[in-house]
């Protein structure tokens, strides 16, 4: 059984802060998604987190600080750059690819010479990194490959009994991960995510796209960031995303639509496909919400009897819809149709 704690209880706080402390692992909430926490440093802490999620170990952990003081006890070689979008976005959901200082765990980098590391704005997470006084590696909790979780019990769905503690902190209030630039060599987005591309650009000027953000990766190619050669984010059902117009991707569930298909859009669209299955993730009018209720909505869908989910997203590639619609072609596997 894994334990139910609560973010408002200090008392909480610093039960996970001494597990932790321990070497145990425990999921904590982030602004972004729920993460699987443990200390950064300890191999052995680390390698519970890989076990308990199933995740494969080529795909490496972002590790979270307290502040940008901790940035160079495990990064190398900080450009001005990444001071700039520190001093910017962080405490927030932008994870920025450094070169790793060596005491950093081969296990939290998958080998890499690199290491991800970001600031959460989450008081409950900041306040266990405090109290612990150590880097914490934190993947999104759940398991490998399913979709992340933004609610404590969504955590508790995928990883009840397997880890020793989830501590409540409510829903995330971004609901998809961080964004993700590498700062090695010039500035590359490998993961659209909670901050805007645009909002990234603004601080640096141009910043290339990985061509994994928009497409799957050759099965040769080698990816940038390692996580992007899963499919992930996905429910068991067959996930397709449908482009185009919302009356002709009606007509065309119309014809597809079986008994066990669902459809997944925008509360706008829900009328359009009257009697489907459907589930909404939010309004068009505000796609902070589309980002919020998507893993939620995915989650729902994620049942026996659904067996294909059609899935509307928006086209537009700019703010925080440029993450929801990476995350849905990522769970199509890229599967898409443009009716
Ligand atoms: P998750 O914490 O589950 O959102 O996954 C973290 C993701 O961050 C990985 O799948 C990678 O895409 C990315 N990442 C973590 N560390 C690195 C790194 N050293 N270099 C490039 N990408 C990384
Ligand atoms: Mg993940």
């Amino acid at each position: 059984m894994t334990r139910l704690l609560s973010a408002a209880a200090p008392a909480d706080i610093e039960a996970v802060a001494a597990l932790l402390q321990d070497g145990g692992i425990a999921a904590l909430p982030t602004e972004t998604v729920y993460g699987l926490a443990g200390d950064a440093l300890n191999p052995t802490a680390v390698q519970a987190i890989y076990a308990a999620k199933g995740r494969p170990a080529d795909n490496p952990l972002i590790v979270h600080i307290a502040g940008p003081d901790d940035l160079s006890a495990l990064a190398r070689k900080i450009p001005s750059a990444a001071r700039l979008l520190a001093e910017r976005f962080w405490p927030g959901p932008l994870s920025i690819v450094f070169p790793r200082q060596p005491h950093v765990p081969d296990v939290v980098t998958a080998g890499l010479d690199t290491v991800a590391v970001r600031v959460p704005a989450h008081p409950a997470f900041l306040d266990v990194l405090r109290a612990g006084g150590r880097p914490l590696a934190a993947p999104s909790a759940n398991r490998a490959g399913s979709p992340s979780s933004t609610t404590a019990a969504h955590v508790l769905h995928d990883l009840d009994g397997l880890i020793p503690a989830v501590l409540d902190g409510g829903p995330c209030t971004v609901g998809v991960e961080s964004t993700v630039i590498d700062l090695t060599n010039k500035p590359c987005l490998l993961r659209p995510g909670g901050v805007p591309l645009e909002a990234l650009r603004e601080v640096l000027g141009e910043i290339a796209v990985h061509p994994a953000v928009s497409g799957e990766l050759a099965a040769n190619a080698q990816p940038g960031a390692p996580g992007m050669k899963y499919r992930h984010y996905s429910p068991t059902a067959n996930v397709i995303v449908v482009d185009g117009d919302v009356q002709h991707a009606a007509e065309y569930l119309g014809w597809v639509g079986t008994g066990e298909s669902a459809v997944l859009c925008p509360a706008e669209e829900a009328a359009c496909f009257s009697g489907q299955r459907v589930v909404t993730y939010g309004s068009l009018t505000d796609p902070a919400t589309l980002a919020r209720g998507l893993f939620d909505a995915l989650r729902t869908l994620d049942t026996p009897d659904v067996t294909h989910i059609y899935a509307r997203c928006p086209l537009d590639e700019t703010g925080i819809s440029r993450a929801v619609r990476n995350r849905l072609l990522k769970a199509a596997a890229f599967q898409t149709v443009t009716v």
